[in-house]
């Protein structure tokens, strides 16, 4: 069963949910962009107003385009006004237990044939999938940060997600002016099981004293044409994101591949973060 979209609810308004509310809206979608707190929601909307504004300084859209996206977006704290939606993409901070209860409350609020989508990082589908009652309607959107400009979503199928929900996923996607890729349920998908052990080798490579951070990125972006070096990489994500996707594959898997490097650990414990907290492998 599937269900024309018009009005799509974005959950959370941080970094992944205005970019989400962004695309929605750009693309001529009603957007209910919903968050716990009046600050987070003016937060997220006042990122959402400049990007579309850069946007049309640089012709990517009319101005008036820019106005119209932003005029389509409504901000909700009130979780019960998500009723109206014809589609849902949880974009809430990386925790099971936020997760859960959003998925619970999503399932009881919405209209049945509602799709409940999840642009988790790591949490398995799967099992946000079992806590609503409509486990064939749950699936992973993965957009990729900053959401306007990068190409990909990872679309994930959970055990149960119907391969209706699939198609109308991947076509929303599209007309979101993306690219769906389609993956299957596992630790880090695609995207975080290759690149997060790419990433902490490259620590262990500084933390052994192989080479400095500033040479292991130079070979990344002068030897593999990568636009930017792991570490300069690994500061733009945050230390402690990527320490928690490689407990998140070290327990998937069980394999001790998977282990995080020493140094990522000492330097979460530290506080040096990357880019947000001033430091990282460099200085901000
Ligand atoms: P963020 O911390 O910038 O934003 C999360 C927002 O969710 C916060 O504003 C918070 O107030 C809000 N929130 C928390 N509980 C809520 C609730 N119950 N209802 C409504 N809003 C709630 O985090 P982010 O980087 O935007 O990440 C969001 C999700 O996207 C996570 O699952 C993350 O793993 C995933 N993700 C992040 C990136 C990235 O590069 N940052 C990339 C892909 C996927």
């Amino acid at each position: 069963m599937t269900n024309e979209i018009r009005v799509i609810g974005v959950i959370g308004a941080g970094t992944m949910g205005n970019g989400i509310a962004h695309v929605c809206a750009r693309s001529g979608y009603d957007v209910l962009l919903c968050e716990v707190e009046q600050r987070f929601l003016d937060r997220g909307l006042e990122t959402v107003r400049k990007n579309l504004e850069r946007e049309a300084a640089k012709g990517k859209i009319t101005a008036d385009a820019a106005k119209a996206a932003l005029a389509r977006i409504t901000g909700v704290l009130d979780r019960e006004r998500l009723a109206e939606c014809d589609f849902v993409v949880e974009a809430a901070t990386e925790k099971f237990e936020i997760k859960k209860s959003i998925f619970a409350d999503l399932d009881r609020i919405t209209r049945n044939d509602v799709i409940l989508a999840s642009n988790t990082s790591s949490i398995s589908i799967t099992k946000l999938a079992n806590v609503t009652s409509r486990p064939d309607r749950v699936i992973g959107m993965h957009f990729f940060n900053p959401v306007p400009v990068m190409k990909l979503v990872e679309v994930i199928r959970g055990m149960a997600t119907s391969q209706a929900t699939y198609e109308q996923v991947h076509d929303l996607a599209q007309k979101l002016g993306k690219t769906p890729v389609e993956v299957n349920d596992a630790p880090g998908f695609v995207s975080n099981r290759v690149l997060m052990p790419l990433l902490n080798e490259a620590m262990y490579a500084v933390m052994e004293g192989v080479a400095t951070p500033e040479a292991v990125d130079e070979v990344f972006k002068l030897g593999m044409a990568h636009p930017m070096g792991p570490l300069t990489l690994v500061d733009f994500i945050g230390l402690d994101v990527c320490l928690d996707i490689m407990r998140v594959l070290q327990e998937g898997f069980g394999d001790p591949k998977y282990r995080p490097c020493p140094l990522l650990v000492r330097m979460v414990d530290a506080g040096w973060l990357g880019r947000k907290s001033g430091r990282g492998f460099y200085r901000y």
